[in-house]
């Protein structure tokens, strides 16, 4: 799905050369480079402030926990994300409340935030899914209505704009998470969580760091989630490249448009307008989807399905009493979406020749058996 080596490939020396002067300094946990990154991708998003942790999960989960939420407390969520945003809100002992999505931009549907939000709600946690911003302006209105945060799941949504801001900068606060595959990755993991509340990141980096700023001096109780200094350091390096990056993503997601623009019944993932998606993924629809995906994979074409079941459903959450029917497009789209290969290095050949088999597929009658 990702080639990482054909982007390494392309920064190689300035990565060594960040890598060994890291090494050189034996300079492991925190200092400049992590101080440097935080203020560079803080600035990037059109924020203020930032604090890196381990990884997108722990942004998620020590976000959460520096707002206070806890047992009793409910987060109105979505259900087709990766498990991390769920954990995030089950680890600090709260209730995930899930509302169903949109079904063109498969993100929070705002028309059914309203009715989910009660006298325990703390937060919503909409998530830019594929890297196509959510519908920040519409929650963002509830959510000031009854004087809610909102946190963005930014994890796959590295410079997407909404409005001309970019994610990060869309809510009180945002978590992202540079796990490799993602648009801005590091050589391992990493996450990071930015906002303009100055107040808020020092919470969050006194719980990521032992739950205190002074060594042996700890009031709260935290726990060890610090960004890792070698990470830092790749990051700055591949941070002055994610524009450009994100741009070779559009123009290949645009050849997949074209096309792709007379494959019905496959459905095209779309930007609303005044969105910027960092297409983190291209992500189709069709009703046979696992066949389509048998039929690349026959091909030698690699795609990956995300997501195969709605966190509500997954066993690790029965305890929610989730059901089939609760969230009818959320479902739907896990049984229809297919993501096709896409990132920076791939292609443009690769995408038309991908494009063209799923269009033969399309051309061929199902076969009922
Ligand atoms: C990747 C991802 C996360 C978790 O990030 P990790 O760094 O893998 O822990 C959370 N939410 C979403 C939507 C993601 O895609």
């Amino acid at each position: 799905m990702v080639d990482l080596r054909a982007q390494h490939e392309r920064i190689r020396s300035e990565v060594d050369a960040a890598l060994s002067r890291v090494v050189e300094s034996a300079h492991f946990i925190q200092g400049d480079e992590c101080a440097a990154f935080e203020e560079e991708f803080a600035a990037y998003c059109g924020a203020s402030h930032a604090c890196g942790v381990a990884n997108g999960t722990d942004a998620l989960t020590i976000a959460l926990r520096a707002y206070g939420v806890g047992p009793g407390d409910e987060v109105i969520t979505v259900a087709n994300t990766f498990i991390g945003t769920g954990e995030a809100i089950l680890l600090n002992g709260a209730k995930p409340v899930f509302v169903d999505v949109d079904k063109d931009t498969f993100t929070m549907d705002p028309g059914l935030v309203e009715r989910a939000i009660t006298s325990r709600t703390r937060l919503i946690l909409p998530v830019h899914l594929y890297g196509h911003p959510a519908d920040m302006a519409a929650i963002g209105a509830i959510a000031a209505g009854h004087g809610l945060p909102v946190l963005e799941d930014a994890a796959q949504a590295h410079g997407a704009r909404a409005g001309g801001r970019r994610a990060g900068s869309l809510g009180h606060a945002a978590c992202f998470s540079f796990y490799p595959a993602k648009n801005l990755g590091a050589y391992g993991d990493a996450g990071m969580v930015v906002s303009s509340d100055g107040a808020f990141i020092e919470r969050v980096r006194e719980i990521a760091n032992h739950g205190g700023h002074r060594r042996y001096e700890h009031d709260v109780l935290g726990t060890n989630s610090r960004l890792d200094t070698l990470q830092a350091a790749v990051l700055r390096v591949k941070l002055r490249y994610l524009d450009a990056w994100n741009r070779e993503r559009r123009a290949l997601a645009k050849a997949y448009d074209e096309a792709l623009a007379d494959a019905a019944p496959v459905g095209r993932p779309r930007e609303t307008p005044g969105t910027e998606s960092a297409w983190h993924l291209y992500t189709v629809r069709a009703e046979n989807r696992d066949g389509l995906r048998a039929e690349l994979e026959q091909q030698g074409i690699a795609t990956a399905v995300h997501y195969p079941k709605p966190i509500h459903l997954q066993p690790a959450l029965a305890a929610m009493g989730g059901r089939p029917g609760d969230l009818p497009v959320s479902e739907q789209l896990c049984r229809e979406v297919l993501s096709l290969p896409l990132y920076p290095e791939l292609p443009l050949v690769t995408v038309e020749h991908i494009a063209a088999r799923v269009k033969a597929f399309c051309r061929t009658p199902a076969v009922h058996p």
